[in-house]
């Protein structure tokens, strides 16, 4: 009897990549066309037309399936129609990076070979790979250390909450987390889910930590066992806190120092700007994010600690994944490398970019990025029409139409988002004088963005103030 067909092809062995061939060229049609009929940054219209859009491929649950070409084709399209796009060059909002098409294209065979991170017998090759990778990482964090080490994670968020984790692990119980209010929120939610007492937030007017206040916060009676929570790169405005003066103070009265370089750490790449992040290597743990200045697909998130020992808190055991008789055979035991279980292998889209541009290619995405900001602040500082809020620590740059309200700023960026023309951010920081206020944040991760993109990016914001303006005299 000759084999049964089969209906739905899978995506790994030999014959998976022939059936997955024609449907990418599915795929990449699809958002191709997606892209040209959206031609812009994002779909006009808001958060209405786009549900309209998208209602229209309805049922979502067909008793009988379209087959893998039109259901890839519909929604495809319809996603890739309906994006925000940060290829654009107009789509620079937030921390999210235009990925590299090498990192997309890794990350297929992540998803067409399924490996889990749970366990070796899920993921042999994975494994070994990403214990080669996390190790180059964490030595380019901290080039100093023995022994340090690199977990993968989500993102800065689960990147802090093992941060503070392991200082509520590795320090006398009644942990205190000192902050600046420029920290971001993830820290809190950490506290929170770890059943830890608030943070003390300390001011932050100038936008950065000041050493003096962390030096009395932490001299301040009644003592306790303490993480000093530092950012290199705040999501806000790319500020980086003080680092050699408040690895110093962590140092000199015995409080732990996370450093959040979610944003920041990458600078480390770029021989013109790692000397921003000085300090960075004397953190016991940084947060460190490859899917924003790392240009990867989401999730690339690390965890690196320069002493590997740190991590043995998170050590778990579930005989089924990593019984004692297996890992004393020589199984890798990898379940106290995450608080996950199953675990997609980010880590090869990571290695692939890194093994494909090398230090000097990443060096020129950082530094292209950043002269871009800088650009941007030039073009805006030449501007009397706008104020900037100062030079770019990074490559955020924060702005407003001079003398604008703050509700008119929010609602100039929201009439920018409805007609699909710019994605602009919105930061609530001191300004210059000091006392709080709204600007529209561009945050440039797209290394292909040239001057003329920037000016026809201040031409939009322009335009939809002079619309405003319009709509107010009829
Ligand atoms: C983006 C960001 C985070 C959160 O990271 P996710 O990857 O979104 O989880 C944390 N801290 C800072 C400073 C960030 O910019």
């Amino acid at each position: 009897m000759p084999p049964a067909p089969q209906p739905h092809p899978l995506a790994g062995g030999t014959a998976g990549p022939r059936a997955l061939r024609p449907m990418l060229d599915t795929v990449l049609d699809a958002l191709s066309d997606g892209a040209a009929r959206r031609c812009g940054p994002l779909p006009a219209g808001g958060p209405a037309a786009v549900a309209a859009a998208t209602a229209e491929l309805a049922p979502v649950i067909p008793e009988k399936g379209t087959g893998a070409g039109p259901a890839l084709r519909d929604l495809v399209l319809a996603l890739a129609e309906g994006a925000a796009d940060p290829a654009d060059p107009h789509c620079a909002a937030h921390l999210h990076c235009p990925p590299l098409a090498v990192a997309a294209a890794a990350d297929l065979a992540a998803s067409a070979l399924n490996p889990s991170l749970d366990s070796w017998d899920q993921a042999p090759a994975a494994t070994a790979l990403e214990a080669r990778t996390t190790a180059a990482l964490a030595a380019l964090v901290h080039p100093a250390a023995r022994h340090p080490d690199a977990l993968v994670t989500t993102g800065g968020t689960e990147s802090n909450q093992l941060g503070v984790l392991l200082a509520r692990e590795l320090l006398p119980p009644g942990l205190r987390i000192v902050c600046g209010a420029n920290a971001h929120h993830s820290v809190t939610r950490a506290a929170w889910l770890l059943g830890l007492a608030e943070p003390e937030v300390l001011p932050t007017p100038r936008g950065v930590l000041d050493p003096a206040a962390v030096r009395d916060r932490l001299t301040a009676e009644p003592a306790a066992p303490t993480l000093l929570f530092a950012t290199a790169g705040t999501t806000d405005s790319g500020a980086i806190d003080p680092l050699p003066a408040l690895a110093d103070l962590a140092a000199a009265h015995g409080a732990r120092l996370h450093i959040d370089a979610a944003y920041g750490g990458t600078l480390l790449l770029s021989p013109t700007h790692r000397h921003k992040v000085t300090g960075l290597d004397r953190a016991d743990s940084v947060a460190l994010d490859l899917h924003k200045l790392g240009w990867q697909p989401a999730a690339a998130g690390l965890l690196t600690v320069p002493v590997a020992a740190d991590l043995a808190p998170l050590g778990h055991r579930a005989p089924y994944l990593n019984a004692d008789d297996d890992t004393e055979a020589g199984l890798p035991d990898l379940l106290g490398r995450s608080l996950r279980t199953t675990r997609r292998p980010d880590i090869l889209k990571i290695a692939v970019t890194l093994r494909a541009l090398g230090e000097d290619g990443l060096a020129d995405l950082v530094d292209r990025c950043c002269a871009a900001a800088g650009d941007l602040a030039e073009l805006l500082a030449a501007d009397p029409w706008f104020d900037l809020h100062g030079p770019p620590a990074i490559s955020t740059v924060l702005f407003r139409p001079s003398g604008a309200s703050d509700e008119e700023v929010a609602a100039l960026r929201r009439r920018l988002l409805h007609a699909g023309s710019a994605v602009l951010g919105r930061a609530t920081v001191p300004g210059p004088g000091g006392a709080p206020g709204t600007w529209l944040k561009a945050t440039i991760l797209n290394p292909h963005t040239q001057t003329a993109d920037l000016r026809s990016l201040l031409k939009l914001v322009r335009e939809a103030a002079r619309d405003r303006d319009e709509d107010a005299t009829a």
